[in-house]
């Protein structure tokens, strides 16, 4: 994670006037610079959002700070999105976030509503919402009060040690409502971390984060992935990385083998060509066109990991847990 913005000089706002070669998101912004990133500030129109069935992800709904992400993971699913902003899915995910600035206010109005049922949210999908900057920011204290005071389970998804700057908030929301972490670590190789997650800490100290987080009474499980065909799927890439997560304390392990939908796969497969021009081929056939490996093979690795964390006991706190905790409104993270 790269932490820039914390020494940044704050440079007065920008308001641009619309014009053709402009970004779209940038017609309708704050756009404010620090050094290689660009922040643009919007106006949240939604704040609770459905997740679409195809991310094949274990949440129903989500809530995303920012768009685009500083961590700049080559296969982050998220770099689509960036298209609809009239932005690239390269560079510029990784270097021009949209930040929601409102979004704590918004997300109180529908927390809220009659309408809304309570269901379980995940805080975090579109870009890490403890990337860097949030250390400018800081909307995520406002969002975690909002959900605490209308007592809503969430989960919050992060890469980033910043969750620890706000362990005493996420401890009082854990007293009122269902509350828990997952720690992104689909490998612990940090060489590959170097060159696929450039802006992230290394796995083991995702994994510090995680025994930090349970030990302090916040419940964190890691949600292992991407694990990575013919590269992080052997059986001793696997035992390793569910090892670490078991010594971690992790209550919870959510397996996933890499995704590649568009803007994904263009930046991943610029990054096997030059690391492993040796699997391009082989990637090739195994994903065609499509962004999933076929279902088989998920279910072989997702059987592998359930076994290996039966083996090393992950899951078994979670269960006495979940029993404590009203289980009509867990969210399905096992
Ligand atoms: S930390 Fe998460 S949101 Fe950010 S680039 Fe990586 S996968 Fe995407």
């Amino acid at each position: 994670m790269r932490v820039l913005l914390a020494v940044m000089r704050w440079d007065a706002p920008t308001l641009h006037d619309s014009g053709p070669a402009r970004p779209r998101v940038e017609r309708q912004a704050i756009t404010r610079e620090f050094g290689d990133i660009t922040c643009y500030e919007v106006s949240a129109r939604t704040a609770i959002e459905a997740v679409p069935a195809a991310a094949e992800l274990p949440y129903a709904w989500a809530v995303s700070p920012y768009r685009g992400c500083q961590t700049g993971c080559r296969y982050c699913a998220a770099r689509k999105g960036h298209r609809y902003l009239g932005l690239d899915t390269g560079d510029d995910f990784d270097t021009k976030i949209v930040v929601k600035t409102d979004l704590a206010d918004r997300l109180r109005r529908e927390l809220g509503a009659a309408k809304w049922r309570g269901d379980a949210v995940a805080v975090g999908l579109n870009g890490d919402c403890y990337q860097g900057a949030e250390e400018v920011y800081q909307l995520m204290p406002k969002i975690i009060k909002a959900l605490a005071d209308a007592a809503n389970p969430f989960t919050v998804l992060t890469k980033s040690p910043l969750i620890l700057r706000d362990l005493p908030l996420l401890r009082e929301a854990a007293k009122v409502t269902r509350v828990s972490v997952a720690v992104s670590v689909g490998f612990v190789d940090d060489r590959l971390r170097r060159g696929l997650e450039p802006g992230a800490v290394s796995p083991q100290r995702r994994l510090e984060i995680c025994a930090a987080l349970n030990e302090a009474g916040v419940p964190c499980g890691v949600l292992m992935a991407p694990i990575l065909p013919l590269i992080t799927d052997s059986a001793d890439h696997l035992q390793a990385t569910v090892r670490r997560a078991a010594e971690a304390g992790a209550v919870t392990l959510t397996p996933g083998v890499l995704r590649l939908p568009s803007g994904a796969r263009e930046a991943f497969m610029a990054w096997l060509a030059r690391d492993h021009p040796g699997l391009v081929p082989r990637y090739e056939e195994l994903y065609g066109t499509g962004p999933l490996t076929p279902a088989d093979y998920r279910a072989r690795i997702a059987s592998q990991v359930e076994s290996l964390a039966a083996t090393y006991g992950i899951g078994r706190a979670s269960k006495q847990w979940k029993r404590r905790r009203s289980p009509d409104r867990q969210l399905t993270l096992v």
